[in-house]
């Protein structure tokens, strides 16, 4: 049997893909249940990674049915609510809502493979593999444990003793439901898909999805701390007050808690060396700031390989670890790099500026 530990988007997609081809795993996750926590925003899924990961786990016309219709189209504003760039929607990296994502893997596992309420809380090497304890005081001991588990991970210590450092950057994420009816100027600001408003070391990362909600990520550059007693909307506007009032509208006409996401990173090119009987997939192994929107789409990656090279690989568990990290660490280190020098361009002076200008390179071909 195969333990993963986390039911995320790396985990799901694991032990879809390993079901698939009727190979049993168990999966333990910390939430109490499914939906116990919102899962965020919209995702695009990339050709190589998400839609591939998603092919090879058998739910690819499944996820068709949730892509957002144009929900993939790209606008760049500065502060004065300048737009530098506006593109429509074309299909190339079809978005979805995170939730919907998440349920149409899980759903399609054999029923009882996720163990809600079930977090771990220690994990050791023993003889013939891992002993895993949770947080009721069991133990359960396995051959081959796979970290699905994660920025925080507790499977990595086995593997590494590095530890996700503060960016320096927080987001702030705010909601406006029902945008078209009641915020139509907001709605027509966003447009259909992502907004980027970017200045002078700040930001507002829009996006509208399916059910008309208008997310947000307000981003500020602040010390680690700055979020432990809570942030009010007062205060993020005082943070944007040399901004065009409609971009301002996004944070006063928001509703609802402010949720704060300070973005963490472990450093680039993060890898180990092999240790038997256990791995990584996703954020547990490579977590990276935003910026390249990359991260779920490696997490289905990984999971999407590791499952591979363990069919390909029936006898031989340590010949399939060894294939998926020997492919895994190079792609990691690739989107890291980019996401953590996207994350210096886009958050100094005339970002947004910068961003057209890639976004525009990209059109060109
Ligand atoms: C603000 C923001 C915006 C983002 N936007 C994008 C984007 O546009 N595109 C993109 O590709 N990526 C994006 N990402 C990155 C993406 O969200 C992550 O990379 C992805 O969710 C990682 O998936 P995962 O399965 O590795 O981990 P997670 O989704 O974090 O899942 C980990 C699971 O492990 C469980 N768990 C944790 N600890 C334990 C424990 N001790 N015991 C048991 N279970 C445990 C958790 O409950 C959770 O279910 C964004 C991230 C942030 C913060």
């Amino acid at each position: 049997m195969i333990t993963i530990v986390g039911a995320g988007l790396g985990g799901l997609t694991l032990a879809r893909v390993l079901a698939v081809h009727g190979i049993e795993s168990v999966i333990h996750d910390a939430d109490a249940a499914p939906h116990a926590r919102h899962q965020g925003g919209m995702l695009d899924m990339h050709e190589e990674s998400g839609q591939m990961a998603l092919r090879a786990a058998g739910v690819f016309e499944e996820f068709r049915r949730h892509v957002l219709a144009g929900g993939d189209a790209t606008r760049v504003l500065d502060r004065n609510a300048t737009v530098l760039f506006d593109e429509e929607g074309n299909d190339a990296r079809p978005e979805i809502d995170r939730g919907a994502l998440r349920d149409l893997l899980l759903y399609s596992l054999p029923e009882g493979t996720v163990r809600w309420n079930s977090r771990v809380t220690g994990v050791r090497p023993v003889a013939g593999g891992h002993e895993l304890t949770f947080a009721d005081g069991r133990t359960e001991t396995t051959e081959l444990l796979v970290g699905a588990d994660g920025a925080w991970s507790r499977v990595r210590a086995l593997v590494s003793a590095d530890q996700p450092v503060y960016s320096g950057l927080s987001f702030v994420e705010i909601r406006i439901p029902e945008a078209i009816a009641e915020h139509p100027r907001l709605a027509g600001l966003c447009g259909e898909g992502m907004l980027f408003a970017l200045d002078d070391e700040r930001g507002i990362l829009a996006h509208r999805e399916s059910n008309d909600e208008i997310c947000a990520y307000v981003a500020v550059k602040q010390p680690a701390d700055w979020a432990a007693a809570g942030v009010t909307r007062e205060q993020l506007l005082g943070l944007f007050d040399d901004w065009h009032p409609d971009l301002r509208g996004i944070i006063s006409e928001s509703d609802g808690s402010l949720i704060t996401r300070p973005i963490h990173a472990l450093p680039v090119g993060h890898r180990w060396s092999r240790t038997p009987g256990v791995t990584l997939v996703g954020d547990a192994a490579h977590l990276m700031s935003p910026f390249a929107g990359e991260g779920a789409n490696l997490a289905m990656q990984d999971g999407a390989e590791l499952a591979q090279a363990i069919i390909a690989h029936p006898a031989d568990v340590e010949a399939a670890l060894s294939a998926y990290e020997t492919a895994m660490f190079p792609r990691a280190r690739a989107a890291a790099e980019e996401s953590a020098s996207n994350m210096v361009d886009l958050f100094r002076p005339h970002g947004a500026r910068r961003l057209a200008d890639m976004f525009l390179s990209y059109a060109a071909g």
